[in-house]
């Protein structure tokens, strides 16, 4: 990609509208846009952000044997009198009414209408376990929408839904999301902490959290000085005694494990072996994907912008050429590239220096390539990694051999 083609805009002053670090940083990079209050538009470099990351999680969803589905936005209230939860999520709801005066809304979650698509299709316990999930936009009709896209009004999730004949098919499957999920986090370098949490409004017993520290978090744990172990509750560590000291976190992802809560509602059922009708014993999985990308850049960001990790930048690689007439070695470089499997960002546009790194480090792809004087004088190019803020002068043979043990995995 060529910059001067590109739709990145990126800004020189810092939006007013900011209200946290990820905000600031994703609206000035042109990542999103903002629509209205806690409502925002995702941009090229976004997109290709959220393309990533949902690759990532579909990549393990799909190899821990989950099947990918997408259910609708716009839902009948009758659904949701079935388990009383138009009235429990009533606040949140988007509800109004169509043009056949039928009461609609937009939803909030997707237990309701997995468990109706689920009832329709169940049959013998032969069949089972499944577990299904959707990547997909919700609805909350927040009261008071703020940080950027940590409390919006329209997010996009990963919801799943495992469905089982017996108790310890739940465990199994609830273990399996656990992993899956840690592999997930793993992959897109997000350190979390998981920890045993309420239900709230979800219904079931047992529900696992999956958090991140930071400190505009609004979720709180107690961390350990001694053996930097996380709580619920605050006081001294019941493993070493040590003090315990609050930490703020963002929440970005929650299993539970529902039971037969929304089946004996909707009437899912199953025939067991002897030809009996049971409820399917459900959990269901969540990940904030749209809260996942600015909780990256929360925690991976510095003054200059946004350090995406490898799996999830918009490009692998940033391309500054710094004279005109490098333009073609430029190009000639990136088509190399190209054939390793990276993608290169260019920035082949007629402006500063001074403006292209500013607005390198804004973009926070993980390598910059620096093509100007030394190129000229013995062919050589710059190198910056991002990450650790090493920077080397390498041959052109130097930059492909370095990328290839880079992306060696
Ligand atoms: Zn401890």
């Amino acid at each position: 990609m060529l910059f001067s083609k590109s739709f990145i805009f990126t800004l020189r002053e810092d939006p007013r509208i900011a209200e946290c670090r990820s905000h600031k940083l994703l609206l000035k990079g042109s990542f999103i846009s903002m629509v209205s209050s806690g409502v925002y538009s995702y941009l090229p470099l976004g997109q290709r952000v959220l393309n990533n990351i949902t690759s990532i999680i579909r990549n393990r969803m799909d190899s821990n044997g989950a099947q990918e589905l997408l259910m609708s936005a716009l839902q009948p209230i009758e659904m949701w009198q079935k388990t009383g939860r138009d009235q429990t999520l009533d606040e949140v709801m988007f509800k109004f009414k169509d043009r056949k005066d039928k009461d609609v809304c937009l939803a909030p979650t997707h237990e309701e209408a997995i468990t109706e698509i689920v009832r329709a299709n169940a049959g013998s316990y032969k069949k089972l376990p499944w577990i299904l999930y959707q990547i997909q936009t919700k609805f909350r009709d927040e009261p008071r929408p703020r940080l950027g896209l940590l409390r919006s009004c329209e997010f996009i999730m990963k919801d799943a839904y495992s469905f089982d004949k017996d108790q310890q098919g739940l465990d199994d499957n609830y273990n399996k999301m656990f992993n899956c999920y840690k592999e997930i986090f793993k992959d897109l370098e997000l350190g979390i902490v998981a920890t045993e949490a309420d239900s709230g409004a979800m219904g079931g017993d047992i529900s696992h959290e999956f958090m991140v520290p930071s400190e505009i978090g609004e979720d709180i744990l107690f961390c350990c000085n001694g053996c930097l172990k996380y709580f619920k509750e605050k006081g001294t560590c019941v493993q070493c005694n040590a003090n315990l000291e609050e930490v703020k976190m963002i929440e970005v992802g929650h299993i539970f494990k529902l039971g037969t809560k929304y089946s004996v509602a909707q009437d899912a059922l199953f025939l067991d072996k002897n030809g009996k009708k049971n409820p399917l014993i459900m959990g269901c999985y969540g990940i904030g994907v749209s809260r996942i990308l600015a909780t990256i850049a929360e925690v991976s960001s510095d003054e200059k912008g946004i350090i995406w990790p490898k799996n999830v930048a918009p490009f692998d690689v940033t391309l500054v050429v710094l004279n005109d007439s490098l333009l073609e070695a430029a190009i000639s470089l990136r088509d190399k590239l190209k054939i390793q499997g990276l993608s290169v960002l260019v920035d082949d546009r007629a402006v500063t220096a001074g403006v292209k790194f500013k607005d390198a480090y804004l973009i926070g792809n993980p390598y910059i390539l620096i093509m100007g004087k030394t190129y000229l004088e013995n062919k050589s190019v710059d190198i910056e990694i991002r990450k650790n803020n090493n920077k080397f002068n390498l041959t052109e043979n130097e930059v492909l051999n370095f990328f290839k043990k880079e992306y060696d995995n």
